[in-house]
């Protein structure tokens, strides 16, 4: 084993499978391992590397300002965090930002929001927070809370108390659960990531729209994962045409630095108020400079490409043999198929492409701008591996 490997098994908390790969440097969709193997990115350090490996103009924009300042404490104001909080805005209709470091704490922001929003409102009993049944929304124990997915709970409980799952895209379930008890909000994802790509139907988002207002609740979308542009739109929401109340997001906004962002829209806008919410780190002068390039790149013509994309994956696979079935939304996409996966996605590291998994599917999360040609390679080999495996 190399040494690098021994000594991460030694001293790293084995909280992670790991696949058997030491990744050196990439560049763009082109990733290398310490052999000098090379490969095909496909999972972009699961949503988060936007642009792929040391791409030229957001290293450019990370560098700039890691001459300047790299970090302020949030006891002074800073060009970074002011415009990127304005881009976030003007291109969602948002009234205001508060920026952390990672998705499970934009999720905790927004259900703190929640419950201060409802205390405020409606009474302190209406601390009751709807999520769906399948779902991610991280890993602290009010996030896990908020999971509802069993086998993430056991061994960790009592959990943060307040949260009641309903089925996803079933309406009914969610209304029972408003009309049964006092409720501050509903939190999902439109596409369910971690649960297996698995994207909320039409219809169901506009009843999820449509219940929060009967009810008086927020509505909440969750899209660290579905987010800055990775639906083919810059938030998945805008390709449903229903607005949430709060929208949480992280994972690709950085494009490979940590940044979390909760933004609030007219109804959560103000809620809270000074000192009631913090972070040191949030709004990192750095990662917010990333993020400004991040987000001035997913123009319309990047978003048009990314669903070229999708449908170009979409009617290579769906219907192969050895494929089961496609699902999912923009370039995060999800493959049944009728073979062992695991024994798929290993073949598939031997010729060079680095998928990875969402429950027992392939999962494919390529940079926004992957090449058309490495594009093109990687769905033919993931085509002849699932027909293999039959
Ligand atoms: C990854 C993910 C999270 C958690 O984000 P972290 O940055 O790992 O805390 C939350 N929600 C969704 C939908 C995710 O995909």
């Amino acid at each position: 084993m190399s040494n690098i490997k021994s000594t991460d098994k030694q001293f790293v908390a084995g909280t992670y499978g790991r696949f058997d790969l030491v990744l050196t440097h990439g560049r763009g969709s082109t990733v290398w391992d310490e052999d000098g193997k090379q490969y095909i990115d496909l999972a972009t350090g699961i949503a988060v590397n936007t642009f792929g490996y040391s791409d030229e103009g957001w290293v450019t924009a990370v560098t700039e300002q890691l001459g300047k300042l790299q970090h302020t404490s949030n006891l002074y104001y800073h060009e970074p965090g002011a415009k990127l909080a304005e881009k976030l805005c003007t291109r969602t209709g948002a009234k205001s930002v508060f920026f952390s470091n990672s998705g499970a704490e934009a999720n905790e922001c927004a259900i703190k929001t929640a419950r201060l929003w409802a205390a405020t409102n409606k009474g302190a009993e209406y601390y009751h927070i709807i999520t769906l049944k399948n779902s991610f929304h991280g890993r602290t124990i009010t996030t896990l809370a908020a999971t509802g997915q069993d086998t993430f709970h056991t061994d960790f409980t009592p959990l943060t108390e307040g949260f009641l799952y309903a089925e996803a895209n079933n309406a009914d379930s969610v209304e029972e659960l408003l009309k049964s008890h006092k409720c501050a909000a509903v939190l999902a994802e439109p596409v369910q990531g971690e649960g297996g790509v698995m994207p909320l139907t039409q219809g169901f988002m506009e009843s999820l729209r449509a219940l929060c207002d009967q009810y008086n609740v927020l509505l909440m979308l969750d899209e660290v994962q579905t987010g800055n542009g990775r639906s083919g739109h810059l938030y998945a929401y805008q390709s449903y045409g229903v607005t949430p109340d709060v929208l949480t997001t992280a994972k690709g906004l950085g494009g490979g630095l940590p940044i979390g962002a909760t933004l609030f829209f007219e109804k959560s806008h103000g809620t809270l108020k000074a000192g009631q919410h913090g972070s040191t780190f949030g709004a990192n002068p750095i990662s917010c400079a990333a993020a400004c390039h991040v987000l001035d790149r997913i123009d319309d013509a990047l978003l048009s490409e990314v669903r070229a994309k999708s449908e170009y994956i979409f009617t290579t696979l769906t219907g192969k043999k050895g494929i089961k079935s496609v699902s999912g939304l923009g370039l995060m996409i999800g493959i049944e198929t009728e073979g062992d996966s695991s024994a798929i996605l290993k073949a598939c590291m031997e010729r060079g492409i680095l998928p990875i998994k969402a429950k027992s599917k392939i999962r494919l999360l390529p940079a926004l701008n992957i090449p058309w040609e490495a594009l093109k390679a990687a769905v033919a080999i993931i085509a002849e591996e699932a027909e293999k495996a039959l």
